[in-house]
């Protein structure tokens, strides 16, 4: 546990939530501040900050746990369907370091968009950037 994380205080109850699953490896609760009725977060009980700190079987069991919500969201709250999203740094939204994924449920009418315009890329680009993720030349 990781003393001024507020995520592990959620964990550990002195932080109030409202929990709607855990197991052994993971609690999920509802967000505070929810994009859509029914927004949860899935976090891992041990703290870790982000997607690169996390441990491989603790996002396994994370992830599972999103898809029980996902499938629960859908049975329960009617959800049209669902938006897992992370966010990795700051740059990327992250506000709160503990590692967690948003359980978003989605609805015909709801507001959402996404958050980009999508719009053909440079196929040079594209094709070059790919080929320094692959490590071609070295
Ligand atoms: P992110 O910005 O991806 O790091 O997500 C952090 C999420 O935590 C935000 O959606 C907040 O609304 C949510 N949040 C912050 N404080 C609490 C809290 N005390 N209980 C539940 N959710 C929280
Ligand atoms: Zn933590």
């Amino acid at each position: 546990m990781a003393d001024d994380c507020l995520f592990c205080g959620i964990v550990a109850g002195s932080i109030p939530s409202e929990t709607i699953d855990s197991d052994e490896r993971t609690v999920a609760f509802m967000d505070i501040n929810p994009a859509t009725a029914g927004h949860a977060l899935v976090v891992p009980r041990k703290h870790s900050a982000d997607l690169l700190d996390i441990g491989e079987e603790d996002l396994t069991a994370v992830t599972l746990a999103a898809q029980r919500l996902t499938k629960r969201m859908k049975e329960v709250l009617g959800a049209d369907g669902i938006n897992l999203i992370n966010a990795c740094g700051a740059i990327a939204w992250q506000t709160v370091f503990h590692f967690h994924i948003h359980v978003v449920p989605r609805y015909e009418d709801d507001p959402l968009k996404l958050p980009w315009i999508p719009e053909p890329g440079d196929s040079d680009e594209i094709a070059a950037t790919a080929a320094r993720l692959r490590g071609d030349n070295g």
